[in-house]
């Protein structure tokens, strides 16, 4: 699976307390490796295509025109690509010793 993050507001932009990026995830093998957990609340805005989400090992579905929200302190991804193509928006807050978004940062795929 592929994911292409776009950072739209980040700390370098003056946000303390918020984070948004969009982000495409393209192909169809699941991605449980990514499934994590942080302080921060965390809310997905699905711009185009549908997944396969998990919050505390409750799995579900979700499609363009949604949302889904993640607890802070749930253990939660998403797990499969089910249209070839997801387009999303991601928000979250930071939290105080929250480490940087996955977008921000080296080494994600
Ligand atoms: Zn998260």
């Amino acid at each position: 699976m592929k994911a292409d993050y776009t950072p739209l507001l980040t700390d370098s932009m003056g946000a303390a307390r918020l984070h948004i990026h969009r982000t495409t995830l393209t192909g169809d093998e699941t991605r449980s490796k990514y499934v994590h957990s942080h302080g921060a609340e965390e809310v997905m805005y699905l711009l185009e295509g549908s997944g396969e989400f998990v919050i505390d090992g409750r799995t579900f579905t979700a499609g363009a025109g949604e949302i889904v929200f993640f607890p802070a302190g749930s253990t939660h991804g998403i797990t499969r690509v089910l249209s070839g193509v997801m387009h999303y928006l991601t928000v979250r807050s930071i939290e105080p010793g929250d480490d940087p978004c996955c977008c921000e940062g080296p080494g994600h795929d």
